[in-house]
């Protein structure tokens, strides 16, 4: 089939794509560099005014220390210098109001300020209205003398004008570099989530098509060793999981099918050379072997409908106290109660002396059913004996069951709890096994939190459970 689902999340109409990680980064990254950009901004403009005042009024009380120190000498001049390279302009007023000195050329009749200091201070003020310049703003410093006319203020004006110059390029510099700075912190941004996103749409662009059928595609692992490189190798490992879990259902469904098929075709095989020759046909014989090849269908369908429904999670009755000793001797003469009506061997031995008592926490017929797995087929390979042992010890339950018949491989440990894991076809198949015995056993024990494994012996198999006691 061709690959015909398009990508969803590259055919999003643009609005749509306002609501991204992309665009949430892009704005947040954007938002907090403006916020901070502009309070920087400010705060930049503020110092810069406030010490630039500093500096003019500094300059200012130094010219006016400097007059008032001719007020004190006696020897202040009607008309006083320009001040210097710092374009101070003066006036000395006496405490009627009379204007006793001022700037060369400063064409004034009226004080440039009407406040006065008190004590040792010099007070700064910022003046809009000068009589001499209205409309520029002045810095205005004074300062208290006293000379041999009495009491005087000495007021020291500076223009604002280079201040105001100052603050007003720097203003415009901020006005366009902070705008252009927030565009390249929003385009970088914009650009590189969108780089770094990006193999999430092509991770998710293949996940979308990945189906039941095609579980052996993986999404992209991006080269960098980053978060979008690990989701995708999680995912990868998912499908590995499912891939693995798809494979071995198959083959179950394929094995329990081919099991099935075994049993039906040689029923049929019967029927047919006994309707072929109904004369020489041993009737009893013919149903004693269909009734041997439906038990054995009817063995295996119980078997797998019992692992469906563990596969399934289906839920079980709930967890009682249970006698094992009980469970484990009722087993074992049901065993030799079974063999001897079989009349298929009689002289199997089952040693239950070694049974003592063991109480485990679990469902009873499952409990049942792995230990009942076990003995059967012990009895089943047993040359001779079977030997079973039940012990408690440190909150454990401790099953062994033991036989003297062919044994396991150490090769084979593993696969003999696999679903039909047979080792060897006609062992198990030919002594009535479905080949689900120990997985079943396994899954049981497992889910009752124990475990199961067999044990290398000289002679013979050696299963050996623990489960934790009640
Ligand atoms: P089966 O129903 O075929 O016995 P099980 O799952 O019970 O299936 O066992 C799987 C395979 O493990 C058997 O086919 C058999 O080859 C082997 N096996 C199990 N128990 C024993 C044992 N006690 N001695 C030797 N082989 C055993």
């Amino acid at each position: 089939m061709a690959v015909a689902e398009s990508n969803p999340h590259a055919s999003r109409p643009w609005w749509r794509r306002l609501t991204t990680v992309r665009a949430r980064t892009t704005a947040a990254a954007t938002l907090i560099v403006g916020l901070a950009l502009g309070l920087a901004a400010a705060g930049l403009v503020v110092l810069l005014a406030r010490s630039l005042v500093q500096h003019i009024d500094a300059v200012a009380e130094a010219r006016a220390e400097d007059v008032a120190g001719l007020v004190r000498q006696g020897s202040l001049p009607r008309t006083l210098s320009v001040g210097g390279d710092d374009g101070t302009l003066t006036e000395v007023v006496d405490d009627s109001g009379r204007i006793v000195a001022a700037t060369a050329g400063l064409d004034v009749n009226a004080p440039f300020a009407d406040f006065r200091p008190t004590g040792s201070e010099t007070p700064a003020r910022t003046v809009d209205d000068l009589p001499f310049a209205r409309g520029d703003t002045f810095r205005v410093v004074a300062l208290r003398a006293s000379g041999a006319e009495g009491p005087v203020t000495v007021y020291v004006a500076t223009s604002m004008e280079p201040v105001e110059d100052t603050i007003s390029i720097l203003t415009q510099a901020l006005a366009i570099g902070a705008p252009a700075l927030l565009g390249l912190v929003a385009l970088t941004t914009w650009v590189f989530v969108g780089r770094a996103l990006r193999p999430v749409d092509a991770i998710g662009a293949e996940a979308d098509v990945i189906s039941e059928r095609s579980l052996h595609r993986r999404v992209p692992v991006p080269a960098a060793d980053d978060e979008v490189s690990r989701l995708a190798s999680t995912m990868n490992r998912m499908l590995d999981r499912l891939e693995a879990s798809a494979v071995r259902q198959r083959r179950f469904v394929a094995d329990a099918s081919h099991e099935l098929q075994s049993p039906l075709a040689a029923a049929r095989a019967d029927l047919e050379v006994a309707l072929t020759h109904p004369d020489r046909t041993d009737w009893r014989e013919t149903a004693g072997e269909l009734l041997d090849a439906n038990r054995r269908m009817e063995r295996l369908v119980r078997d797998l409908l019992f692992l469906a429904r563990v596969d399934a999670g289906a839920a079980r009755p709930p967890a009682v106290p249970v006698d094992l000793d009980d469970v484990v001797l009722s087993e074992a003469a049901g065993i030799r109660w079974d063999r001897s009506v079989d009349g298929s061997d009689g002289h199997t031995r089952v040693d239950t002396s070694h049974v003592s008592a063991a109480a485990v926490c679990g469902r009873r017929d499952d409990l049942v059913r792995a230990v009942r797995n076990l003995i059967d087929n012990a009895a089943r390979y047993a040359a001779s004996a079977v030997h079973i042992e039940l012990t408690s010890d440190d909150g454990t339950a401790t099953l062994i069951v033991a036989d003297d018949g062919p044994g396991i491989a150490d090769v084979d440990r593993e696969r003999v709890f696999e679903r039909f894991g047979r080792l060897d076809d006609s062992r198990g198949r030919h002594a009535g096994g479905t080949g689900l015995g120990l997985a079943i056993a396994k899954e049981i024990i497992e889910a009752h939190g124990g475990t199961i494994r067999v044990e290398s012996v000289s002679r013979g198999a050696r299963f050996v459970v623990t489960l934790p006691s009640a």
